[in-house]
């Protein structure tokens, strides 16, 4: 995957969700392409493209194209974007950055407690620190914290800091595809 800038003359004004038809010299037709950047005063059209493997046009983008050379870009085109029902969406900030974030909370009976959202897959460590930083300070005597079997959920430490404010830890019993209904 690699990101590819095109540099147009007036301003690239485009919403979040629309794509542009990228036509490359060599290869036959025109291809679609997501823009992964903002609305660009400059004109310039991001695209984050996947290399297909025996693909025409990403084979060019990544081999024969080089940089400077000129290309035919048409667009923006789509009008599939996110907004409440019958509503035009007015956004500028698709947010992409193909990392993986991680939202952990507790959910009560009536409210979700301690929301934390982690820039990175979560660990052992992230977790310990979560449980410390976040949710004990939400605990009261008696609670009890109900959580899944992840390896990074468990370890003395965790049982000890929720132990600690007089709270209980029980975990879900092993997970069964016969007792989940969509598998
Ligand atoms: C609205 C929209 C937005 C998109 N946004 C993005 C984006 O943001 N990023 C991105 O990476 N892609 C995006 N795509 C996909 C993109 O348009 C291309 O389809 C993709 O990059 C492949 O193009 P290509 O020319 O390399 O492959 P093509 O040459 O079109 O080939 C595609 C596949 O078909 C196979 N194939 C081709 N011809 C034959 C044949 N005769 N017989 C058997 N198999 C064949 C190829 O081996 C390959 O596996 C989007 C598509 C749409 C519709």
């Amino acid at each position: 995957m690699a990101e590819y800038t095109f540099q147009c003359e007036g301003k690239a004004d485009f919403l979040p969700g629309q794509y542009a038809m990228l036509r490359l010299r060599g290869v036959s037709g025109d291809r679609a392409y997501s823009m992964s950047n903002q609305l660009s005063p400059d004109g310039l059209w991001r695209f984050i493209v996947k290399r297909v493997p025996g693909g025409q046009e990403t084979t060019v983008l990544a081999e024969a194209l080089e940089i400077g050379e000129s290309i035919e870009l048409d667009g923006p085109y789509g009008r599939r974007t996110w907004a409440p029902k019958d509503e035009r969406l007015i956004g500028r900030a698709p947010h992409g950055h193909w990392r993986t974030m991680i939202f952990i909370a507790a959910l009560r009976h009536d409210r979700i407690d301690a929301p934390f959202v982690l820039d990175g897959p979560v660990n052992g460590e992230a977790f310990r620190a979560y449980v410390k930083q976040m949710l004990v300070p939400t605990l009261s005597p008696g609670d009890v914290v109900v959580t899944d079997n992840l390896v990074s959920h468990q370890g003395q430490a965790v049982r000890d800091a929720i132990r600690s404010v007089k709270a209980h830890l029980l975990f879900l019993p092993p997970y069964s595809p016969d007792l989940n209904p969509i598998e």
